[in-house]
């Protein structure tokens, strides 16, 4: 049996198998553009609080070194495991490929629900798991950033650590730091920005005003809130939020601003309101025009995917739409336009790369020019598979992939085999 196993890896892998298909892939061949190049996993003790020694299984899968150092951030959640982090290693490699960044994709993960611990467990358990990452990562090998249950702390936490072994500050070893110490303004913003930035770009196209459009995001971290906020700014109104602590929905539109008071203060939706409050399974298949999944993977499958009531598909977050609920999306008459996770998140990626770049120079650049040109790529991106779509009458989210993977395959082509 492969190392490389469970649903969400074989989801990554269905998906691939049908863009190699449709772009005609030998089958010899996709093994070496499927199969992650490193898969490292580590044990991580830390003493807790109350005197007891407590061990966390860690991973970081590196996809492919083809055209550059691995890119991908970092997930604290329980039920991480090595096929969860593998699938979205690869995942992160069509996404830098379609941007035209010069990365392979990367992730990694901790199975430790991050809420469970104290301040001072959470530095040590992260100091412990970059410290034993340094063999395998680097500036120029594999930068991590943060994701699922990670922040701007935890990355200041990986930078310091990996710098302590290197007797000088390594501020490009790891992006989506604290601006303060070498993080590039924007940065924290920058995949729900780029999220609403593509939702304009999708109802432009549809012809959809975006005053009066309504809309509904599942999840309300890092990517989900500001994907509400920032469409808010655009006069959409927001119908439904939720997060794994709560759930709201008020056909009449929620008070965004009253919402984020109230999450800046208690870190979570739970106890915002008596009112409003919504069975979270039945907040995807309410009447919207933008719906945002932007928590975790396969939380539409093929029965939602028949239920959706949407005109927009914005995926938020990496892997929530089962092939078989694409094929479902693929056969509904009215067309809910998706944009897949690999565009439609790449907002954060693409300015973790400006991090990057900007601390080797050490040149740090205005907020404007990090929202400019994170748009012009987004934007490339965007046309390129609209293109495509319409060239080849594909879907989106196979357009999309069929540019990730063959950028990949061709890298690896001209390259060659070694030895
Ligand atoms: N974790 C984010 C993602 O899934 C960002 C990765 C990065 O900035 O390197 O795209």
């Amino acid at each position: 049996m492969s190392t490389f196993s469970g649903p969400v890896f074989d989801m990554a892998k269905t998906q691939f198998e049908a863009i190699a298909d449709y772009i005609d892939i030998p089958h010899h061949e996709r093994p070496r553009i499927l199969l992650p190049k490193r898969a490292i996993t580590v044990t991580c003790p830390i003493h807790r609080d109350d005197g007891t020694v407590a061990v966390f299984e860690g991973y970081r899968v590196q996809h492919h070194l083809t055209f550059g150092p691995t890119k991908g951030g970092t997930r604290y959640a329980a039920d991480v495991d090595l096929g969860e982090v593998t699938a979205l290693a690869i995942w992160m490699s069509w996404k830098c490929a379609l941007a035209g960044l010069p990365y392979g994709g990367a992730k990694g993960g901790i199975a430790v629900d991050p809420y469970s611990l104290s301040r001072r467990e959470l530095e040590a358990l992260s100091r412990r798991y970059m410290q034993e990452m340094i063999p395998f990562v680097g500036p120029h090998t594999d930068v991590p950033a943060p994701d699922m249950g990670t922040n701007e702390q935890v990355m200041a936490w990986f930078m310091d650590t990996y710098s302590m072994y290197q007797g000088a500050t390594v501020p490009e070893v790891v992006t989506g730091k604290p601006v303060s110490v070498g993080g590039t303004v924007g940065r924290r913003e920058a995949t729900g920005r780029g999220v609403a930035h593509l939702v304009a770009r999708a109802m432009e196209h549809l012809n959809i005003n975006p005053r009066g459009a309504t809309a509904i995001v599942q999840g309300y971290g890092n990517v989900g809130s500001v994907s509400a906020l920032t469409l808010a700014e655009m006069g959409v109104k927001i119908l439904g939020v939720s997060d794994h602590t709560a759930c709201y929905f008020d056909p009449s539109g929620l008070d965004l601003g009253a919402i984020e008071q109230h999450v800046a203060k208690h870190g979570v939706l739970a106890g915002y309101s008596e009112a409003g409050l919504f069975d979270p399974k039945e907040l995807l298949i309410q009447p919207c025009d933008i719906l945002v999944p932007a928590a975790v993977e396969r939380v539409i499958d093929a029965a939602t995917a028949a239920k959706l009531r949407c005109r927009i598909l914005a995926e938020g977050a990496n892997g929530p739409t089962t092939p078989d609920a694409d094929l479902v999306l693929a056969q509904r008459q009215d067309e809910i336009f998706v944009l897949p996770d690999i565009l439609c998140n790449s907002g954060g990626v693409i300015v973790s790369y400006f991090e990057w770049v900007q601390d080797i120079q050490r040149l740090f650049w205005e907020e404007n020019e990090v929202k400019e040109r994170a748009n012009q790529i987004l934007d490339r991106a965007f046309h390129q598979v609209l293109d495509r779509v319409k060239r080849d009458r594909v879907t989106n989210r196979t357009a999309a992939m069929a540019i990730g993977v063959e950028k990949v395959r061709d890298g690896k082509r001209k390259r060659g085999l070694f030895p």
